[in-house]
């Protein structure tokens, strides 16, 4: 054989084809490192999830403040939740990495004030935080270990002041109702970004301002703009009751 067989240019009726071939081979290597990303890391983003206290406590089945005290009248770390695009979440994924309050030792003060329990019987919190790293955190587990999932969620709450953005807006905790409109473009005015509102409903049936979803990216450190927002609570106007 002739190197000029050997190196001789692709015949004119392979052009396309050949440059379809690549084409495909590109989209499948985008697919591959798609799939790679997604298995990497198993979820798409998180929701941020602050309570506001007089509202979980305002129910009928009550709530009991934790052993170290009333909690300050702020809003409360609820949970940093793994999402994906499409709305679905997942759960409990590694049950071999229980709770472990000695790995985060150093936070568990923060985490008193910040991400307080509020369920009965009254208890110091061991029970909410098994929970929420149990159900959530390992399933963010190949990004942030035990220490980093608890603590990046005790960064983005200090990074935004939502009940300060409130006041300032004229939003008080002072029982008067609001319009969900008026609370998610105050946030959205103070932040930059936009929150979903929750509501819950008190024992004589009042709709009440119960949680603001915020959007933070797979890394765990910056807001995003929520691909897939909760059902939000749009009407009618939401109590913001006093805690
Ligand atoms: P999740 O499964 O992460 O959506 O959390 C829901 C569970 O967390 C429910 O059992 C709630 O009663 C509980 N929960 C929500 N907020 C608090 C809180 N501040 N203290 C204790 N438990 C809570």
């Amino acid at each position: 054989m002739k190197a000029k067989d050997l190196y001789s240019p692709r015949p004119k009726y392979m052009a396309k084809s050949g440059c379809s071939f690549i084409l495909v081979e590109l989209l499948l290597l985008q697919c591959l490192s798609h799939l790679t990303i997604s298995f990497g890391q198993g979820y798409d983003f998180f929701y941020f999830v602050q309570q506001w206290p007089g509202s979980y406590c305002d129910t009928k089945k009550s709530c009991c403040y934790p052993t170290t005290g009333k909690p300050p009248a702020n809003f409360t770390i609820h949970g940093l939740w793994p999402n994906y695009n499409n709305g679905s979440y997942p759960s409990n994924c590694n049950a071999d990495s229980p709770y472990n309050a000695t790995k985060i030792s150093d936070l568990l003060g923060k985490m008193e004030v910040d991400w307080p329990t509020l369920a009965c019987p009254t208890n110091d919190g061991t029970r909410f935080w098994t929970h929420e790293w149990e159900k959530h955190g390992t399933c963010s587990e190949t990004v942030l270990d035990q220490h980093s999932y608890f603590e990046a969620a005790l960064n983005i709450k200090n990074k935004v002041n939502i009940l300060k953005v409130l006041e300032d807006a004229g939003i008080k905790p002072d029982d008067t109702f609001y319009k969900e409109r008026q609370i998610r473009e105050a946030i959205k005015a103070g932040i930059g970004y936009t929150p979903a509102i929750t509501c819950n409903t008190d024992p004589t049936k009042n709709r009440q301002l119960s949680e603001i979803y915020l959007c933070v990216d797979a890394s765990g450190k910056d807001l995003i703009e929520c691909p897939k927002f909760p059902n939000r609570c749009k009407r009618p106007p939401l109590q913001f009751p006093i805690f």
